[in-house]
């Protein structure tokens, strides 16, 4: 394939946002490392953001806003998340809030938790933010289990192959991932949890809070940016159904069903061409749809394991895991 084009970005806005705008993804500079972006009110362009690193998982990805305003109409704020907004902003500080129903946030994104982490950065991708006027998705720009890229030439050498376009704004100034911080009411009043240190330093955010940030773990299997509770469906998930059970709901894979498919309570297909892009952008839709008909199982029929047919599969293995374990909790890894 050929290799990416390289954009300063004093030309790259308007190439940027066309191709943001038609569902691709771009690298992107910020102040902390460079992001790989896509638009975050699109699936299938989200779902390419993890086909392109190749992350095991989908964890959920920060957003990425041009102004309070627009972080506004996405998330509830708090008055203490607002007043690290207004201090920080923009700056290298995530905040973790609740997610508004009605923003058109791709659940991808989330990973179909009810919070989403939100950031405000510096630069050039406020201004293209405004110029589409739509969030952006954006993970570090490199394949999973590599180091964050923050030149334009590692991300080239990383991903060059993988993506279209790298927006060139020189080496980035931080050079390490933002702050993840979320406010939270804990007994005796209102605290603010370190989910990841980084760009902002605690002290200064403990300056503005006026509070103490709490560290460290809350249960034994909590680590620093890792993330608690996943979307868990109130059903029970059996995997790699080979038929379909009485009062089972379905969700289904590619062209063909799986006996007994027709007795299904309820049935959804992931991607009736078998396209496992599309499939990942359904995932967290169709289980929060089947589980709403109320069965006790919901049957899946077998999805390779190729390509993002990995975090496919790892989504759904943390989905059937016995409740009362720490497993669905497992620490999700960072890349
Ligand atoms: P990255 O986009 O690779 O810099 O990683 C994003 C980080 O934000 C990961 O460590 C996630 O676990 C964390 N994160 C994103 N969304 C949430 C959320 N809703 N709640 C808690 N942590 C989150
Ligand atoms: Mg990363």
């Amino acid at each position: 394939m050929e290799l990416a084009e390289i954009l300063p970005i004093g030309s790259a806005l308007g190439e940027a946002a066309r191709r943001l705008l038609s569902g691709d993804v771009v690298a992107i500079p910020t102040e902390t490392v460079y992001g790989l972006a896509a638009d975050a009110t699109n699936g299938e362009a989200v779902a390419r953001i993890f086909e392109t690193k190749g992350r095991p998982r989908f964890n959920p990805l920060i957003t990425h806003v041009a102004t309070i305003a627009m972080a506004e109409r996405i998330a509830l704020f708090d008055p203490l998340s607002r007043k690290l907004a207004d201090a920080f902003w923009p700056g290298p500080l995530t905040l973790v809030l609740p997610l508004r129903k009605e923003a058109g946030i791709h659940p991808l994104v989330t990973a179909g938790l009810e919070t989403i982490a939100l950031r405000m950065p510096v630069g050039f991708m406020p201004d293209l933010i405004a110029e589409i006027g739509r969030p952006l998705a954006a993970p570090s720009a490199n394949s999973s289990g590599r180091i964050s890229g923050t030149t334009a030439e590692a991300v080239e050498r990383d991903l060059g192959s993988r993506i279209g376009l790298i927006v060139d704004g020189g080496p980035t100034p931080v050079g390490l991932e933002s702050t993840i911080v979320k406010v939270g009411v804990e007994v005796g009043g209102v605290g603010v949890r370190l989910l990841r240190p980084g760009g902002t330093p605690a002290e200064a955010i403990e300056a503005v809070a006026c509070v103490r940030l709490e560290r460290g773990a809350k249960s034994g299997v909590e680590a620093p940016g890792m993330l608690l509770s996943h979307y868990a469906p109130k059903a029970a998930v059996r995997l790699d159904a080979g038929d379909v059970r009485a009062g089972e709901t379905l969700l289904a894979f590619g062209p063909e069903r799986v006996e007994g498919a027709e007795k299904a309570r309820a049935c959804l297909n992931l991607s009736p061409t078998g396209d496992l892009r599309e499939a990942a952008a359904n995932l967290f839709t169709y289980m929060h749809r089947l589980d709403a008909a109320g069965a006790a199982t919901m049957a899946v029929e077998p999805i390779p394991r190729s390509g993002l047919g990995e975090a496919i599969n790892d989504r759904l293995k943390r989905a059937a895991a016995p409740r009362d374990t720490p497993s669905r909790d497992m620490p999700l890894s960072r890349s």
